[in-house]
């Protein structure tokens, strides 16, 4: 508008066109500055509002990234650190450690862990984990520790300082005395049992991944010794706890008649106080100072396939065993073996059975074999056609820990059952935990209409033996009586 002044001078006033022309210069000049002023002031605002922007999204990105680094660094059921943060913490606190200090890791194994699922399901057990993982945590807090879930069912915990040696066997009592009281989840009671290996940077190795090492080797050093356990790790105990590999390596040569020993633990009749029967345990004395738990090389015998022959050489030696202390005795005790469903399902089981059968002249109903539930029965018709083959042989059947699994009164109702094994877990927990007591007395009452016989395995108590007792059961296995030994030793206290 300003623009036309000029023109509209010029038009109305002809003489002034020098000065409108002046004025009509003045006024486009004003507007060709004004003009880029107006637009360098809208693009300094524009930068300003981009910066603003840019520094917002800058925070929203470190706030994403501490959280997904959090994520990572978390585990995520029990919220402790992730075993990926633990590793590399590990390293970072070795490579930054001060002379007068030392690292120590504890290696902590929550025992039976996937039976505490079976027994109470995946929630139950997962708010278990929980808890238990909280309880710990309180602990390691106050030793200013860091502690992280490193397995689904084991926790490492790192102290660092002067004398973390002594610092970590003290927590690691702490620790232990959780296992004291009974853990109450979704209203049921129930028993959590550990073991701990401890292992020290400098004193035990110059590695991060050997520290962790070495204290799961002191883990299950301590594991060999029983539940809630702890120990420190040494040299020498490198030496004689060996990793899956080296039990794999070392059962591909092993010579069954000077390594593997079976054991037997007494069956009592609960009425009577008399010996009813023996189960038969393996035992591997892989060298003099050491002896390898079936818990460990068994399933890998599974595996590798090796499991076969061990279990004919089990089912002979037990059979064998049998007849002298019946020549001895002159009494027909039962004997019992556990056997692997790799075994029974081969073809030549049922003759070879029968075979052992007729060279020590046993009566088939004398002889008991046990299965458990990892034989996924209900998936396998073939099996259950074996067990009624066995069944036909006269042969008695045992199902092994019961009560532990989904699927437990398809075994009542569909296999040829002689003998139901209680499962020590619930045996555990019979006093304190309804839910123990309420499946023990139902299958109790269950067995009784099929006529199958009930034995408590694991009792470890008068009062659990007292508890089973009144509840009807007929047969009780545990070391409340005896715990397993070599034959030698069980005829001097059983035969005399
Ligand atoms: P399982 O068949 O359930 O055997 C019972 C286990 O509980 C045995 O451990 C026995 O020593 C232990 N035990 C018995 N009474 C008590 C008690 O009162 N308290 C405690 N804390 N424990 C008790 P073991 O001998 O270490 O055997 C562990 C598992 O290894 C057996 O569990 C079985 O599944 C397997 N196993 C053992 N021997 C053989 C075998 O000859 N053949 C096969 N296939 N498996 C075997
Ligand atoms: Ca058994």
């Amino acid at each position: 508008i300003l623009l036309l002044v000029p023109i509209l001078i010029f038009l109305f006033e002809r003489r002034l066109y020098q000065y409108s022309i002046q004025l009509g210069i003045v006024l486009l000049i004003y507007y060709i500055l004004n003009n880029v002023n107006q637009k360098s002031i809208f693009q300094a605002k524009l930068l300003e509002l981009e910066k603003k922007n840019v520094s917002e999204l800058e925070i929203q990105v470190e706030k994403r990234t501490e959280e997904i680094i959090k994520l990572l660094n978390t585990d995520f059921l029990t919220g402790l650190y992730s075993r990926k943060y633990f590793d590399l913490k590990l390293i970072e606190e070795i490579n930054f450690i001060n002379k007068d200090e030392q690292i120590a890791v504890l290696y902590l194994d929550q025992n039976k862990s996937k039976t505490i699922k079976y027994l109470y399901g995946k929630n139950t057990s997962e708010k278990l984990l929980k808890k238990l993982s909280q309880a710990i945590k309180d602990k390691a807090d106050n030793y200013k520790g860091i502690i992280a879930a490193y397995e689904s069912d084991v926790f490492v915990i790192m102290l660092k300082g002067s004398a973390v040696d002594v610092a970590a066997e003290k927590l690691g009592e702490e620790i232990i005395s959780l296992c004291n009281d009974l853990f109450y989840v979704d209203k049921h009671a129930i028993r959590v049992t550990l073991n701990i290996g401890i292992s020290c940077y400098p004193r035990d190795t110059s590695s991060a991944n050997d520290l962790i090492k070495n204290a799961d080797l002191a883990m299950l050093q301590a594991r060999t010794r029983g539940f809630n356990q702890i120990q420190q790790y040494d040299e020498q105990l490198g030496n004689v706890t060996y990793s899956r590999q080296i039990i794999e390596m070392k059962l591909k040569t092993v010579s069954f008649d000077k390594e593997f020993q079976l054991y037997y633990q007494p069956q009592v009749n609960c009425a009577n106080g008399e010996l009813c029967g023996f189960e038969s345990l393996i035992r591997w004395h892989e060298s003099d100072n050491n002896i390898i738990s079936p818990l460990d090389f068994i399933p890998i015998a599974e595996e590798i396939g090796l499991i076969v022959p061990l279990g004919y050489w089990i089912m002979e030696t037990a059979a064998k065993q049998y007849a002298q202390w019946k020549r001895v005795t002159g009494k027909s005790i039962r004997v019992s073996v556990n056997v692997s469903s790799k075994q029974l399902i081969e073809e030549d089981f049922l003759q070879r059975l029968q075979a052992i059968l007729d060279k020590y002249e046993i009566e088939p109903e004398m002889f008991e074999i046990e299965i458990t539930e990892s034989y996924q029965i209900e998936n396998s018709i073939n099996v259950l056609e074996i067990l009624n083959k066995v069944k036909e042989l006269g042969v008695s059947i045992a199902i092994d820990d019961f009560g532990t699994g989904y699927s437990s009164l398809y075994y009542i109702k569909n296999i040829p059952t002689d003998r139901l094994k209680i499962a020590k877990e619930l045996v555990d927990n019979i006093e304190n935990d309804e839910y123990s007591n309420v499946i023990i007395q139902m299958a109790i009452s269950v067995a009784k209409v099929k006529g199958i016989k009930i034995i408590a395995e694991g009792v470890e108590t008068k009062e659990q033996f007292t508890c089973l007792k009144e509840l009807g059961c007929d047969e009780i296995q545990g070391y409340y009586f005896s715990k397993p030994y070599p034959a030698d030793e069980i005829e001097k206290v059983w035969f005399k």
